[in-house]
């Protein structure tokens, strides 16, 4: 309790976001990252030459060693169990910077490694909490498309309902999902969430509004009255349901989902974001980002510090991008920022606090 409210307000980065690797086995049509996903190689496989100069484990050993105590760690990609080296990464980040909670985010495609490895960092690391979660898009044939990988429908449900088996003798491993809201998943999402459901693998079903640069453009055009209309069917689901996490997870889901809808509605910036500071996003090659969607505010790359990001963060080139998100002079419906915006601004937490009071009375 006393190391997670020093983590929250202490300075310096607290929550990190790892591409760990650009390279991919799928192609998405909504992927936010895909200009680094063709650079890395389309369809790359974990032992071919691996195209980009990607931090190498030591390199990230190295790094970790200069941050401050870190709240959270998302490791994604890419597609992060193409690295043969994963298990190692988690232990440094669990050991070095003292994160308790640590994410991956997967296609699930790779059943066999992704079972092998999510055991092996449960093995090594049994005081660390591991979320997995697996994107799922729609049924199979509106799934392969989006994801341009025949078969892999039938490949992510038996890693998940593998995953799921697992949990139930792991209690620090939480398997969630994410569904991508955009104008083609909007037609069929809301009938397709009941199938989610009923498959009742998934603690945690999150379903995420289209953002940023995707691939394919014509896929933000999203009707947001659906989206908000979605939103409020999975919030009943979670509220009736004995399979989903505590209340105050749910309460501050809530909390971010309304941030979410406020900001598309006004498409201004509805939450204070720590992009840049708090919260910082780091690709494979050691580039440091203020979040996803700035792609071109580099605030600078760790190999060129020494590996030490605190030397990076204030650097004149990061002071600048922090000063630019600080004046407001961006705004998106990113969920990882809003919900970061809540957890590290204390001005939410009596907001919280309420709702998780109505939901554990309900
Ligand atoms: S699986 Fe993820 S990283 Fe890979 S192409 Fe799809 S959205 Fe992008
Ligand atoms: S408001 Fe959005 S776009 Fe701007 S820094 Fe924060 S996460 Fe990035």
């Amino acid at each position: 309790m006393i190391s997670n409210f020093l983590k929250i307000f202490g300075y310096g980065p607290r929550y990190l976001i790892f591409t760990v690797t650009s390279r991919c086995n799928a192609f998405c049509d909504f992927c936010w990252n895909w200009e680094n996903v063709l650079d890395a190689g389309r369809f790359a496989q974990a032992n071919d030459k691996i195209a980009r100069n990607e931090l190498s484990l030591e390199e990230i050993s190295t790094l970790a060693d200069s941050f401050p105590a870190l709240l959270s760690v998302n490791l994604c990609g890419g597609e992060p169990f193409l690295r043969n080296d994963l298990v190692d990464i988690v232990s440094i980040f669990h050991n070095k910077t003292k994160t308790k909670h640590l994410s991956i985010s997967t296609n699930g495609f790779l059943t066999e490694r992704i079972i092998e490895y999510t055991t092996k960092i449960l093995i090594n690391n049994p005081k660390l909490n591991l979320r997995l979660f697996i994107s799922i898009d729609g049924p199979k044939k509106e799934h392969e498309q989006s994801r341009k990988v025949k078969g892999g429908f039938d490949m992510l449900l038996n890693t998940a309902r593998l995953l799921h088996d697992m949990s139930k003798s792991h209690d620090n491993l939480l398997l969630a999902c994410n569904i991508n809201f955009n104008s083609n998943t909007q037609h069929y999402i809301s009938d397709f969430l009941d199938e989610v459901i009923d498959l009742h693998y998934f603690t945690d079903i999150n379903i995420d509004l289209i953002r940023g640069n995707p691939f394919k453009k014509d896929l933000l055009n999203v009707d947001l009255s659906l989206f908000i209309k979605l939103k409020n069917k999975l919030k009943t689901h979670q509220e009736n349901s004995k399979d989903t996490p505590s209340s105050l997870y749910l309460a501050l889901g809530d909390l971010g989902s309304e941030i979410t809808i406020k900001c598309a509605q006004s498409e201004k910036r509805e939450f204070s974001c720590h992009g840049g500071s708090k919260m910082i996003v780091m690709d494979d090659l050691g580039n440091i980002w203020p979040c996803e969607l700035l792609m071109n505010k580099v605030m600078g790359n760790v190999r060129d510090f020494n590996y030490n990001i605190k030397k990076l963060l204030h650097s004149s080139q990061a002071k600048e991008i922090t000063k630019f998100v600080n004046e407001k002079k961006c705004h998106c419906t990113w969920e990882c920022a809003i919900n970061a915006g809540i957890v590290f601004n204390p001005f939410y937490y009596p907001i919280v606090l309420y709702k998780t009071i109505l939901k554990m009375l309900k």
